[in-house]
């Protein structure tokens, strides 16, 4: 027969290993949140002796400041505005080898098309402007297209 203390320190041990258990469930929670948040940190964290070598004295911003931003830049040829991610750019400085002066110039598509071969003079806004302004007629600004995000590199 069990008295009313031994069930008492049963519920209380009960209790207790619920609370233990909930304890480390909120542990292990803050562990996968903060090892997500470090790695999301290394992915843009600048890793100098990964970069192309430079004989120039000064250093690019990114290089000073330790790590990559977005950057958001409008193509040349079509016009649209692309985001450069900083993830994209890691790649193309540390993995490409990139010099660390150049930049995301054109967009993907553009970028796609001179790889294809499909880099046609006549499709570029810009050599059309030309064109015109060589007939004496300046073409309206087109407003910045936004592409569709594309797939990291
Ligand atoms: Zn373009």
């Amino acid at each position: 027969m069990t008295s009313g203390k031994q069930k008492r320190q049963i519920l209380d041990a009960r209790r207790k290993a619920k609370s233990e258990d909930e304890r480390l469930r909120v542990q292990a929670e803050k562990n996968d949140k903060a090892r997500t948040a470090i790695a999301n940190l290394e992915a843009v964290l600048v890793k100098r002796e990964a970069l192309a070598p430079s004989n120039s004295y000064g250093e690019p911003d990114f290089v000073t400041r330790g790590y990559y931003v977005d950057q958001t830049f409008q193509c040349p040829r079509c016009e649209v505005v692309e985001t450069w991610r900083a993830t994209q750019q890691k790649w193309w400085y540390e993995v490409a080898k990139g010099s660390v002066y150049s930049s995301a110039r054109y967009c993907t598509a553009c970028r796609r098309k001179r790889r294809e071969g499909r880099w046609r003079e006549e499709d570029s806004q810009i050599v059309q402007r030309k064109i015109f302004a060589g007939l004496g007629i300046i073409l309206p600004p087109s407003p910045p297209r936004v592409s569709p995000p594309s797939l990291p590199q």
